[in-house]
């Protein structure tokens, strides 16, 4: 029997529960220190434990995975802490296309594929010299906002990014990626592409509150002067948006031309659950910083179906349940290398 499995944090609870909800089995690759929070819940049959998520590439691990025709589910922890390297070399199917897992890592390629789907980015900026409006400085991979800064000239760049080299957040030789910023109202949108039916669905949109860009927000200005804090952008938590349905057209657009263009360079494409991250400004034009090519946290808030899925599901649908619905069509049409890489 086929049965579903991720790495214990991120999405995992949403994950395994939509799977257990579709009834395929389900296993939790679990570090030690929170083994107590995951047997909480009865819808995990299977809790493998580790020191470190890393060993989820050791035989031992492997094996089990193997034995239970597992198909492991990729999010952001898995990005966070193991490289492109890594991922691609574990043997167990993963859902969705684990080689577009590096263009989301790599801050070039992602950009690269963020033009070809004729995304509007925000400018890149070359060298810290080069600054010249406000810009925010980015570091490799999926940080989760840790470490990023807002820079409005070289001085104020190298001051930060000083102080955050002390304080030991960053490294020295540490890579650092520099890009406009851009203002308006956060948007996260959350996208499915079923390789099966050939579709594209459009699941939801999240809003991300960051700590502590967040808090500075809420003193008045005398106070986030006397900051002297580099304040960063790390995600503490989600919260649900609806966007004017005027928008949607476009939403349905921008993740098509995301898929086509995965398609052509990326085999086999953008299959699965995928975000486009980015700002509304005031003319409702869309500019979009970032894309996240697997199941992205921000899609918790709907554990129990999104408004958007509500249009196309008549039967509550998480974004964890959609997956596992996938995966039963393909494995009972024998197409799951179809929906697995
Ligand atoms: P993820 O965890 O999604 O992989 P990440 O580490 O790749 O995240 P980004 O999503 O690129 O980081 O950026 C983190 C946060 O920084 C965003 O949620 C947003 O608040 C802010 N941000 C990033 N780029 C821009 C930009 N160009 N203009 C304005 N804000 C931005």
């Amino acid at each position: 029997m086929t049965s579903v499995a991720t790495l214990g944090s991120h999405c995992s609870l949403q994950v395994l529960k939509g799977a257990k909800d579709e009834g395929l089995q389900t296993i939790l690759v679990c570090e030690k220190k929170r083994e107590k929070l995951y047997r909480r819940f009865s819808f995990i049959d299977e809790i493998i434990l580790v020191d470190s998520f890393s060993e989820i590439l050791d035989k031992k691990c492997q094996l089990v995975l193997e034995q239970n025709d597992a198909v492991i589910i990729p999010h952001g922890t898995l990005i966070a802490q193991m490289t492109s390297e890594q991922i691609e070399s574990i043997s167990i199917p993963i859902f969705g296309n684990k080689w577009i897992l590096r263009w989301e890592s790599d801050r070039g390629m992602k950009e690269k594929l963020m033009r070809e789907a004729n995304l509007p980015v925000p400018t890149p900026v070359e060298n810290p010299s080069d600054i010249d409006r406000l810009v925010i400085v980015k570091r490799q991979g999926a940080a989760g906002g840790k470490g990023y800064f807002l820079a409005a000239s070289e001085n104020d760049y190298n001051a930060k990014r000083n102080q955050l080299i002390s304080q030991g957040i960053i490294s020295k030789d540490e890579p650092l990626y520099i890009q406009e910023y851009a203002a308006g109202v956060l948007a996260y949108l959350q996208f499915f592409y079923s390789p099966i039916k050939e579709e594209l669905e459009f699941f939801g949109v999240d809003q991300r509150h960051e700590s502590d860009i967040e808090g500075l927000a809420r003193i008045p200005s005398e106070q986030q002067l006397k900051n002297t804090k580099v304040p960063s952008f790390n995600v503490i938590g989600n919260s649900p948006l609806v966007l004017r349905e005027s928008l949607l057209d476009q939403v349905y657009t921008m993740g098509e031309n995301f898929v086509d263009a995965a398609k052509r360079f990326v085999s086999p494409g953008m299959n699965g659950p995928f975000c486009i991250e980015g700002v509304y400004d005031e003319n409702a034009k869309f500019t979009s910083f970032e894309f996240s090519a697997r199941i992205v946290a921000g899609t918790n808030i709907y554990m129990d179906g999104s408004p958007y899925y509500s249009l196309l599901y008549n039967e509550p649908m998480s974004m964890g349940k959609r997956i596992a619905r996938e995966i039963k069509i393909a494995d009972k049409s024998k197409q799951l290398d179809k929906v697995t890489t």
